[in-house]
């Protein structure tokens, strides 16, 4: 039992050599993507140790110069000196600090940019896939609840270089506390010589060091046990308090009083109150252990009292020795404490790295070929699915099953069926967005993995249901760049019979889109929207040309425009259409009637809607008692 619950306690534990591999991988990632951090934050962390010290040194000496010869000849050169050196680092240290917050900023920006590269360059399967997606919300909350995972490297190694700095000058300053001798008229107290007497008080300081040092790791250790919480808590309250603020949730959040489903979180769901298990892990164990480190540390300071004024008051130095000595050593303590704190962070900090790498680490197992895909002029290609049958990553179902179908550029062809009966899973196959799990995709007679990947996606252009336009200017939108063809955009607006609207907007191709940028942005309906997205496949001019329902949002007016006007508009390109209007189909040279992830039937409208008992002649037939 007692060995069941050490088990699961360790079970986010990272050894320490695996630690250290960890920090010294994400150190190497960080130079990558920041060069200069380490060099700033290093001579940053230089000056702020330095400061104390020589504030301790130069009062020491205008102390002892005060209470012992008072020669102003040497007190006044030593004040300006004073003056002079707080007044040059006082510089230094805020040149610095601005420079280390204009990096952590700079740092933060490329950490991003780290993770959406990553999302970019991934398989479409993983970065399809909800597990991505958790991974990469987990670091973004690790980082933003406390720091965790690659985020606070660059400030712990400034921590720690100000330590070691600090633990530096302090020997170097407290030094000679040990060896300047108490003279032999100082009698019993000469014992303060003796050196097992100052082996001992070494230890015992050393010793106090390190259970204050201990304690002070201890509590940030306390961290991860409540880092399950903290993320679950971070994901609840993130949506939860968002609902609200979602302008596409708006009319759903009035309609249906989603207020209610929300306020439980908000009001009952105690993982950040004052009661709640964080709460009861800070004011708990982590206090405790935080107590005890500044308690312990406590003693160390009266340790170093009660010795400095003894040797000071047995004359082995002066008043003014006093201070820097107790500065020192204090500061000395206080720096190792530090030093076990950043050790006890990066030991926590390692299972939010691993976290963080297994993200990074997503392997690209799509096989990447080789062959162009040759944009050939006379755009004469022929696809073929050979007994293809796919299942989504993670699923037991088939999506696709068996399918087999050939069809050649310049054909236009419908794919129908209900909904779930993968239609939009054919289409992503075709595109490589996916590859088959059995079977073969075929361009040409060549298998599409072997062609280069990109060369191979530009092929197609397609408007899935579900497209997104940016906030960006229109005409960016549709050339998917900023400078762009401002003739072949218009022509594509207007082939997707978006030319009135686009006449009426005054700012023409410049319009911004919806208005997350900036108030003057214009806020256009779904249909237009759909219209827009269709002219950004026509400006693509891809050989094949996909539409997921193409005019799903379109009123019955514009929908027998653009259908009307289809067969020009597409041209000599391969047009698939993915329809549920099966009156849409009638001018298809090839319907694919999809059912339960197969092709069950395939021809001409004609043909398909006059077979009794068929799966096209049952939807048809359906449709068409609405219209009759
Ligand atoms: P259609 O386009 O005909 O409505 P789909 O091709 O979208 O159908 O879906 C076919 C099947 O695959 C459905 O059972 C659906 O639930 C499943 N499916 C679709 N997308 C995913 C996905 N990303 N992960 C898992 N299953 C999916």
């Amino acid at each position: 039992m007692k060995n069941a619950k050490n088990k699961k306690k360790n079970a986010g534990q990272v050894s320490w050599a695996q630690t250290l591999r960890l920090h010294l991988r994400a150190i190497r990632d960080i130079r990558r993507i920041c060069p200069h951090i380490f060099t700033i934050y290093a001579l940053d962390a230089a000056v702020k140790a330095v400061i104390p010290y020589a504030t301790i040194w130069f009062s020491a000496r205008i102390i002892s110069e005060l209470t012992l010869a008072r020669r102003p000849e040497v007190l006044w050169p030593l004040v300006a000196q004073t003056a002079a050196v707080a007044a040059l680092l006082g510089l230094l240290s805020t040149v610095l600090s601005e420079k280390v917050l204009a990096c952590g900023r700079s740092f933060h920006q490329y950490e991003q940019k780290l993770y959406t590269d990553k999302m970019f360059s991934m398989d479409f399967a993983d970065a399809d896939r909800q597990a991505t997606h958790d991974f990469l919300f987990q670091i973004r909350q690790n980082a933003n609840w406390s720091g965790w995972g690659i985020h606070n490297i660059p400030s712990w190694f400034r921590q720690i270089l100000e330590a070691v700095f600090g633990i530096i000058s302090a020997l170097i300053l407290s030094a000679s506390l040990f060896t300047l001798p108490v003279p032999a008229s100082a009698g019993k107290l000469t014992v303060l010589n003796h050196p097992l007497f100052i082996l001992l008080l070494l230890l015992v300081m050393v010793l106090i060091t390190a259970v204050s040092g201990r304690c002070a790791s201890r509590s940030i250790a306390c961290m991860s046990r409540i880092g399950e919480d903290v993320k679950l808590g971070n994901r609840l309250f993130s949506f939860f308090l968002d609902l609200g603020m979602v302008q596409s949730r708006t009319a759903d959040v009035r309609i249906y009083e989603q207020i209610n489903v929300a306020r439980p979180y908000w009001e009952e769901n105690n993982i950040f109150s004052t009661t709640g298990p964080i709460s009861r892990v800070s004011k708990g164990p982590m206090g405790l252990y935080s107590g005890l480190s500044a308690g312990v540390s406590a003693i160390f300071t009266g340790f170093v009292y009660v010795f400095t004024c003894l040797k000071a008051w047995a004359g082995a130095f002066d008043i003014g020795s006093v201070t820097q000595y107790v500065g020192a050593v204090t500061a000395l303590s206080s720096n190792v404490v530090r030093l076990f704190k950043a050790a006890g962070s990066i030991r926590t900090n390692a299972s939010y790295l691993r976290t963080t790498y297994e993200f990074l680490d997503i392997p690209n197992s799509m096989y990447q070929g080789s062959l162009t895909t040759e944009k050939r002029s006379d755009r004469d290609y022929e696809v073929e699915f050979q007994d293809v049958s796919f299942r989504y990553p993670g699923t037991k179902d088939w999506a696709l099953r068996h399918v087999s179908m050939k069809f050649r550029v310049g054909s236009r062809l419908a794919v129908v069926g209900e909904n779930g009966s993968g239609k939009t899973t054919f289409i992503k196959l075709l595109c490589r967005l996916y590859d088959p799990d059995e079977g073969h995709i075929l361009l040409n007679g060549i298998d599409i993995r072997k062609y280069d990947y990109r060369d191979y996606i530009n092929l197609f252009s397609v408007v899935f249901q579900d497209f997104q336009l940016l906030s960006q200017p229109l005409g960016a939108n549709v050339a998917g760049r900023a400078d762009y063809d401002e003739e072949r955009v218009m022509k594509a607006l207007a082939d997707a019979g978006f030319k009135d609207r686009l006449a009426a907007l005054p700012k023409g191709l410049d319009t911004l889109l919806y208005r997350e940028f900036g108030d003057d942005g214009v806020n256009i309906s779904g249909g237009e929207a759909q219209k827009i997205a269709i002219a950004r496949a026509l400006y693509k001019d891809a050989p094949f040309i996909i539409l997921d329902e193409p005019t799903a949002a379109l009123d019955p007016i514009a929908e027998a425009e653009i259908y009307s006007q289809f067969n020009q508009i597409v041209g000599d390109k391969t047009a698939v259409y993915i329809s549920h209007r099966l009156s849409s189909c009638r001018f298809c040279d090839e319907i694919l009637v999809f059912d339960h992830g197969k092709i069950v039937e395939q021809g001409r409208h004609d043909d398909l809607a006059a077979k009794e008992g068929g799966k096209y002649y049952e939807l048809w037939h359906a449709q068409a008692q609405y219209y009759d």
